[in-house]
């Protein structure tokens, strides 16, 4: 197998594919039932052991939806989709102990004993190769061109699910604000408090072992629960308030024109609301408890790293014993000026250049990124940063670690 830095110089620009992907908001995002089908046609229609619809960035390939496999994502130096994405098409491993690029790899070797490999690329209209579907099984077998050809049609549908998603303003289940929708009305309210410099506000929260409803009482009652905080939330909130949901059971609430105070009170009402919350239908009633977190708009913030802070609050609330409202700390580092948020390839480089990891770039700033990587752990405080697509090279310093991702700022002006 070619190693990451033969990988980063075969591979020719892979930015714009990014971009493409980044457009998308997909990566990370919770199941859908959409995708979660494909995935299920696939196993079935091919009779195989595993399904997969995935999204490649920079460093790793993830899972939108995947049946026969526990992980729900993998080191892309790893994966056999690798093989797809460089090859821009359909790949076809019959044997995998007969084929040279997969014969000695763990999951081959090892459990569960991958013999059958079928992958074909997720192309945007452009022809951005954003992801693949693969179909995999642990007996050999052959595939012909019917079954590429469905493949292949599989693939398209994936595409037009995913660009219909793109489309969609309200949340169907819910009548949230779709993800996306959420934070274009919110790019638009930040940059009008920016200008007015007005107050803004921004609620994450999840509600609470909401596994548990979902097990104990079925998924259709969970998905009640879910329209009925919305719905509770729309009739004790302002009209010009957003709520949208960016995930399974986790939303936001953007109060325009909103101080930090403020907010703190309207997230603890809605605490309440949510805690008062009574599904009569099922026995025993459910009830529900969920946590929030609340940040306030400061100078340089954009809808990410207003999302992000507000996003950290929230998770102090679950770990400090959740059903409670926690409030984000001011970011204590200077403002990140310019931070914009980017989809790029990477490599983070130490060592004396002999350890070299891809990562993705999820956002730069004048003097500094966050990027996203498999393995965070083993960075140590000083290493050097590459961005695709341009020849500099940047002398970093580790800000922030957390897990997959880390925060840097540059030490001084690029090398070429
Ligand atoms: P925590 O208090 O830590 O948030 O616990 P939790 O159980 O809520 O944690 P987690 O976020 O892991 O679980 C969320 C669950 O929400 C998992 C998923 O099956 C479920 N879920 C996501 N989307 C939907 C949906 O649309 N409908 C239903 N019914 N369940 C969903
Ligand atoms: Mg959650
Ligand atoms: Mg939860």
């Amino acid at each position: 197998m070619s190693s990451p830095t033969q990988r980063w110089q075969d591979v020719s620009d892979d930015n714009s594919r990014l971009a493409a992907l980044q457009a998308l908001d997909i990566l990370d995002s919770p199941r859908e039932p959409a995708f979660d089908r494909i995935s299920d046609l696939i196993r079935l229609v091919f009779d195989v052991d595993i399904g997969l619809v995935t999204l490649i960035d920079a460093h790793r390939q993830w899972y939108k939806a995947s049946v026969g496999m526990t992980n729900t994502e993998q080191d892309l130096d790893s994966a056999f989709c690798r093989f797809t994405l460089e090859a821009g098409d359909t790949v076809i491993v019959n044997d995998a102990t007969e084929d040279a690029r997969f014969a000695d790899h763990e999951k081959v070797v090892g459990a569960p004993y991958i013999r059958f490999y079928a992958g074909t690329p997720i192309f945007t209209s452009k022809g951005l190769m954003v992801g693949t579907i693969c179909a995999v099984d642990t007996k050999k077998r052959t595939f012909g061109p019917r079954e590429m050809e469905i493949l292949r049609h599989l693939a398209a549908l994936v595409m037009q699910g995913l660009e219909l998603r793109q489309e969609a303003i309200t949340d169907v289940l819910t009548g949230a604000s779709s993800r996306r929708s959420f934070k274009e009305e919110a790019k638009k309210h930040i940059s009008l408090s920016n200008r007015n410099n007005a107050p803004l506000s921004c609620i994450s929260l999840d509600i609470d072992h909401f596994k548990q409803i979902n097990d104990t009482y079925g998924h259709a009652a969970g998905d009640q629960v879910l329209t009925g905080v919305v719905k509770a939330f729309k009739e004790t909130l302002r009209q010009s308030d957003i709520v949208g949901r960016l995930g399974g059971e986790e939303f936001a609430v953007l109060l325009p024109q909103t101080e930090e105070a403020t907010a703190m009170d309207v997230a603890e009402k809605l605490r309440q609301v949510v805690k008062q919350l009574r599904f009569p239908h099922s026995r025993p009633p459910i009830s529900v408890t969920s946590s929030f977190g609340v940040a306030s708009l400061v100078p340089g913030d954009d809808i990410e790293a207003l999302i992000a802070r507000s996003d950290a609050a929230l998770y102090n609330a679950k770990r400090s014993g959740r059903d409670r409202v926690h409030l984000a700390p001011k970011p204590d580092e200077e403002p990140k000026v310019n931070r914009r948020r980017v989809l790029k390839a990477g490599q983070i480089i130490f060592n004396d250049g002999r350890s070299t990891y891809d990562c993705t770039i999820r956002s730069l700033w004048d003097d500094g990124a966050e990027a996203t990587l498999a393995l965070t752990t083993v960075l140590p405080d000083h290493f050097d940063l590459r961005i695709k697509g341009s020849t500099e090279q940047y002398h970093c310093k580790l800000l922030k670690r957390s897990v997959g991702a880390v925060e840097m700022v540059y030490l001084d002006t690029p090398e070429n």
